[in-house]
């Protein structure tokens, strides 16, 4: 199942277009694309009742337009995320991995949309495709093998950075991380179910269409299961919660000699099974 959030209305994406939720259910389920996170397991019972009555539902299908998709969770309680999780991306930041899972916030006033404009607050903004994890149920003190379990889905994501506030202070990484716009996710979210191999996807992501990042998930130091294990095992996770799980090598910062995004670029991200986001760089309001 692949769900959408259109112009802030929760929607299922089919073949023939969206289905509002809302209406399609007669209200039993409401608008808020946030909100259905909370009732994650009774809305999967009826999606899948409504995808097996097929056509009944298929003549309230409208085409989807990229401007007006939203984040897939647009307004979660925490938002986790985890650095240097591949190991060639420690290697090229001239780091070991670490021990345990390097763990820090997006604050969620950073998240927008798969197609958004992001304005560029600098001229040391960094690029880092990683796939998001978007929490079912509730998970704490929870196993690596039940961790997919407490799965919703999982969506693209820019974990979009600024160098110079990430390193000032002696390591600021929530608020280099946090400038409005920072958090692009999307197109929608996909179901694990729809996934070939949840724990082995290819992702990557190119500027003005030249490739910079490219790997597969199965390259994490720490994979969705035990990231959702060892971070369970500390706090609890809240459906409709955010897990970015870390970007492999090939970000512009430590290329000889460094390069960052600039006012006209469009970033595209890519994760297999569930699509491709793009984001116009711009400058700042003069
Ligand atoms: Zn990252």
């Amino acid at each position: 199942m692949q769900l959408a959030n259109i112009s802030g209305r929760l929607a299922l994406v089919t073949g023939q277009g969206g289905i509002d939720v809302a209406a399609a259910s007669g209200g039993r389920f409401g608008h808020d694309p946030q909100a259905v996170y909370g009732q994650w397991q009774e809305f999967r019972r009826w999606a899948d009742d409504a995808a097996s009555r097929g056509a009944a539902v298929t003549d309230e299908a409208v085409p989807i337009e990229e401007r007006e998709l939203g984040a897939p969770a647009p307004r979660p309680a925490q938002v986790f995320a985890i650095g240097m999780n591949y190991r060639d991306h420690a290697a090229e930041t001239g780091l070991e991995a670490p021990a345990t899972p390097a763990t820090f916030t997006k604050f969620p006033t950073c998240l927008t949309a798969p197609f958004a404009d992001v304005v560029l607050p600098s001229e040391f903004v960094d690029w880092e495709v990683e796939l998001v994890v978007v929490i079912g149920a509730r998970a704490h003190h929870v196993t690596s093998s039940g961790a997919w379990d407490h799965v919703a889905g999982v969506t693209v994501g820019q974990d979009l950075s600024e160098r110079v506030v990430q390193i000032s202070g002696g390591g600021q990484f929530s608020l280099g991380k946090s400038f409005p716009g920072f958090g692009p996710t999307g197109p929608w979210l996909v179901t694990p179910d729809e996934l070939h191999d949840p724990d082995d996807l290819e992702l990557s992501c190119s500027v003005d269409g030249r490739e910079v990042q490219k790997s597969r998930t199965s390259q994490m130091v720490f994979g969705v299961p035990e990231l959702i294990a060892r971070l369970s095992a500390v706090l609890p996770l809240l459906p409709g919660d955010l897990i970015f799980t870390g970007t492999p090598a090939g970000i512009g910062a430590t290329r000889q000699p460094p390069q960052f995004l600039r006012p006209g670029q469009v970033l595209t991200s890519y994760l297999e099974g569930a699509g491709t986001i793009a984001n116009r760089l711009i400058a700042p309001p003069a």
